[in-house]
């Protein structure tokens, strides 16, 4: 029996022994900066001429890594090999499998510090939020460890008298993963794992802006015991390898996060039948949000002035929870908004390395003038209250940003702009407020900051949101405490980190026996 789940805490940086043990993860990761990362397929490393540069965004002439990129032939080549491991993965004890990625947990949790020290690196995270990352791939690896040891034995069904019939789940085949690099540890590393200890074999394609920190999980894996071609390394441009997978008949299924437009992308043409394929692709997104914290007339104005900073600002906005709208009753409208304003103001923009910062730079180029040519709109559609300027000089910086008096169908209050801006907006009742809450094409993560009991179960019924928080911020989900996925155009109403999510990765056989 494995002791029962529990998620891994947090560390307190307040702690010297802890803020020594980050500090030597940095030194760690400060010796290997630039180094170069072959592609992994079938446990062979093949390094290639064509490289994907992964850069600090603090600072974009320091390179954490140059990473080999795999181009069509190289991808083919990982799935003749994932498709063939499948045949002899598929057939391997499950709870061999769980023991791989526990024992994968523990040799992250040995390099917990250095692992989150590579995020502040090469996803500019500051110490908090790189620390949660890490964890929450610990997370993912023990709790869908145990998921599996649930369901290996399959769920009862009756039988009558003369038959013996079992109900068994049996993996799909080989997947395709494609992770995004806002959590390029905890969501590729969950994806990851998901995947494999239901028994497919993968193709790991991570984001291109954080390569290096999925070739260091993928030093655990080996260290771990997986054998060579269950999970194959390949990075690689979406245009080149991610289409050509997506639309290999081979492919049983493709598990994404990211964007709402390459999600679609992939939806549709996953749904397209090639030559020689003879299943229908399954496909598993989570994509976008527009997030919103209400807060009711009734309610701790602190509290939600808090939740709305945190929730807004922590990691630069870039969480596809994020708080990117606050509806605020018009009766405690002012007094809240100067609250966040004032809050705001102490936080620190800065490198992530030092530990004083509470928010770092952006993601790269992209990000930066896609979240900058959204304030540029927020200037006209509502009132500059806080930040406002960025500057990508050296790396890409923004400001946190506050719009104030933003209408409800404005522009700032229904697109994703995944970065440190936040629009609110005023509504005259509590009914008002969550009709705008739902204003969107998303249903991602939403918070009622309330005290009124009937309000509370109005938000839980009508407010359309895959994970709804009370008197709390709406980012922060824990593995096997809150299942993270959201509605609508969040993607396909998966919850990662949650009971059902393994099943999305097999599928359920029936046999039945004449007695
Ligand atoms: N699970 C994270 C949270 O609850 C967000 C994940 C994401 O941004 O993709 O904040």
């Amino acid at each position: 029996m494995v002791v029962p789940y529990k998620h891994e805490p947090f560390t307190d940086f307040t702690v010297e022994a802890n803020k020594k043990a980050y500090l030597a993860g940095l030194e760690t990761v400060e010796s290997y900066l630039g180094r170069d990362y072959d592609l992994i397929i079938g446990g062979e490393r093949i390094s290639t001429d064509d490289k994907i540069v992964s850069v600090n965004p603090s600072n974009r002439e320091e390179v954490v890594g140059r990473v080999s990129k795999a181009n069509r032939e190289l991808a083919e080549k990982a799935m003749q090999i994932a498709d063939k491991t499948f045949q002899t993965w598929r057939k391997t004890k499950p709870e061999m499998r769980a023991d791989i990625l526990f024992r994968a947990a523990a040799i992250i949790r040995r390099r917990k510090h250095e692992f989150s020290a590579l995020l502040t690196k090469e996803a500019g995270k500051p110490w908090n939020e790189a620390d949660a990352d890490t964890a929450e791939a610990i997370d993912f690896l023990e709790y869908y460890g145990r998921q599996m040891l649930k369901l290996k034995d399959g769920i009862p069904v009756e039988s009558r008298p003369i038959e013996y019939n079992r109900f068994n789940y049996i993996p799909l085949g080989v997947g395709v993963i494609i992770s995004p690099w806002n959590f390029p540890f905890a969501i590729m590393a969950g994806m990851t794992t998901a995947a494999l200890v239901a028994g497919n074999t993968v193709l790991l394609k991570p984001a291109s802006t954080t390569p290096v920190v999925a070739a260091k999980f993928m030093e655990v894996l080996e260290e771990a015991g997986l054998p060579a071609g269950v999970v194959n390394y390949i990075p690689g441009s979406g245009a080149e390898v991610g289409d050509y997978l997506v639309d290999h008949p081979r492919t049983r299924f493709i598990s994404f996060t990211g964007s709402r437009d390459v999600g679609l992308r992939i939806f549709e043409r996953a749904s397209k039948l090639n030559d020689g394929q003879i299943w229908l692709k399954r496909v598993i997104a989570e994509m976008g949000g527009k997030d919103t914290i209400v807060v009711d007339k009734e309610a701790d104005l602190e509290l939600a002035a808090k939740s709305i900073v945190a929730s807004a600002f922590g990691f630069s906005g870039q969480k596809c929870s994020a708080c990117s709208r606050a509806v605020i009753l018009e009766d405690v409208y002012d007094q809240v908004v100067d609250r966040v304003v004032e809050l705001t103001k102490e936080l620190r923009l800065a490198d992530p390395t030092d530990p004083t910062t509470n928010m770092g730079p952006v993601n790269d180029q992209g990000a930066f003038d896609k979240i900058m040519s959204y304030v540029e709109i927020g200037n006209q559609e509502g009132k500059l209250l806080h930040g406002g300027k960025g500057d990508d000089s050296k790396g890409w910086f923004i400001e946190p940003t506050i719009f104030g008096d933003v209408a409800e169908d404005a522009r700032l209050m229904k697109e994703e702009i995944f970065g440190p801006v936040v629009a609110i907006c005023k509504a005259k009742d509590f009914d008002h407020a969550i009709d705008i809450a739902n204003n969107t094409e998303y249903g991602l993560t939403g918070a009622v900051i309330t005290n009124n009991r009937a309000n509370i179960e109005k938000a839980r019924e009508d407010f359309h949101v895959g994970n709804l928080y009370f008197n709390r911020g709406c980012t922060g989900a824990i593995v096997g405490y809150q299942p993270f996925g959201g509605f609508n155009m969040s993607g396909t109403d998966s919850k990662a980190g949650g009971p059902d999510y393994l099943v999305l990765h097999m599928q359920a056989k029936t046999t039945s026996e004449m007695l």
